[in-house]
């Protein structure tokens, strides 16, 4: 194993969108937390691979709401459990409203070299309807703090399909994150659960969002700026400079095993052994106190399920799937038996195939979900 995600499950305040486990703390429940991180990696020791960690990715939350010392506490465990290699990519997720230039030298120093910015729009009246804590001039304030901090890897995330949000203002959103000094953007499309203000709003009819189509044309708007913007999609949402697609991500995609600690973190360990933390902070707490596993939920996969994840994961990526390796290793029927669905998926313009990768098409990009579906 040698990608780790780090779940940091601490806010200001809560987003009206929001659904990840996140919450305010004192200071005490957060260093309490920290132990808790420590323990849990200390029962993965086993896990570790020979050559060390390749990837840390620090998410949440608001990951930049632990203070260097705590950070740096938590790198010296994972480096005793589990070992660094030469070249780290070291991510930590911040609130553009979180991070000062000291903060940022410090943390810098602690060889993370990858920030990773909650910017969202740059519209301050969606960010304060979004219950965010930061305004439009706070993100390129972090980036340009960050720069001056030594970090020369930076992401910014954007959100689109906000209510009453206008393709005017998502480009302008684009444009001007475009023009910072950074390497990556994220865009996500706004997906609400129940469970969050905004989603009961929604039920209430309270919130009017924007029609499926005008959110597919912002998507495919992002596609087409952002190449020519100097940001070629690598990922379904993620764009990047040169060799700055996230490290850490594309492991996710290409089904590397990784381990996940925290709140509801979710790991994939011995290629077949997908498991879901628990969300309940005593339960993770007392699960991990007793030296067990902090499981919620466990599922070993068949190796039917390990097929279907080798062949749609890599279909995210712009690079697609080698159709040769896996029929090398799948055997060539995998196709044959898919026929129907391929052809169809081909004749729809939703697949092609380059070079002997199978990829998604930009329309294909657009209605991934449906090219999932029809595949597995
Ligand atoms: S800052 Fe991020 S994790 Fe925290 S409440 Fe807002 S959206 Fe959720």
């Amino acid at each position: 194993m040698r990608f780790l995600y780090v779940h940091i499950p601490f806010c200001v305040e809560k987003c009206n969108y929001c659904d990840f486990v996140s919450d305010s703390a004192s200071l005490e429940q957060r260093e309490a937390y920290l132990q808790s991180l420590i323990k849990e990696a200390a029962l993965h020791q086993g896990d570790k691979s020979e050559e060390g960690l390749l990837t840390i990715y620090f998410g949440g939350g608001t990951p930049s709401l632990l203070s260097a010392a705590h950070l740096e506490l938590l790198l010296d465990a994972f480096q005793k459990y589990f070992g660094f290699a030469k070249r780290m990519e070291i991510t930590l997720e911040a609130n553009p409203e979180t991070v000062s230039l000291r903060y940022l030298r410090n943390v810098r120093s602690l060889d993370i070299n990858r920030l990773s910015l909650g910017g969202q729009a740059f519209q301050d009246h969606h960010l304060k309807a979004m219950g965010r804590i930061h305004k439009s001039e706070d993100i390129t304030t972090a980036v340009e703090t960050a720069r001056e901090a030594g970090f020369d890897n930076i992401n910014v995330d954007l959100m689109y399909g906000l209510p009453r949000q206008t393709m005017a203002e998502w480009q302008e959103s684009l444009e001007r994150t475009s023009r910072l000094p950074i390497t990556h953007i994220s865009t996500y499309g706004l997906k609400l659960s129940p469970s969050t203000l905004w989603g009961k709003w929604l039920e209430e009819g309270k919130l009017t969002l924007p029609e499926d189509d005008l959110n597919a044309d912002m998507q495919l708007y992002a596609m087409e700026y952002l190449e020519k913007a100097g940001f070629p999609r690598y990922e379904i949402a993620n764009f990047a400079k040169g060799s700055y697609a996230c490290r850490h991500n594309t492991a996710y995609w290409l089904r590397k095993d990784y381990l996940g600690l925290g709140l509801n973190a979710s790991s994939l360990l011995y290629g077949n052994l997908r498991t879901k933390n628990e969300k309940d902070i005593d339960r993770y707490r007392s699960k991990v106190a007793g030296r067990e596993y902090p499981w919620a939920e466990k599922e070993v996969l068949t190796e039917e399920q390990i097929r279907e994840e080798e062949l749609f994961l890599p279909l995210r990526l712009i690079w697609g799937l080698d159709t040769a390796a896996f029929a090398e290793k799948y055997g060539i029927e995998y196709f044959t038996q898919k026929k129907g669905q391929m052809v169809k998926l081909f004749d729809a313009g939703l697949l092609t195939v380059e070079e002997g990768q199978l990829k998604l098409t930009d329309k294909g990009v657009l209605l991934n979900n449906e090219v999932l579906a029809a595949l597995i």
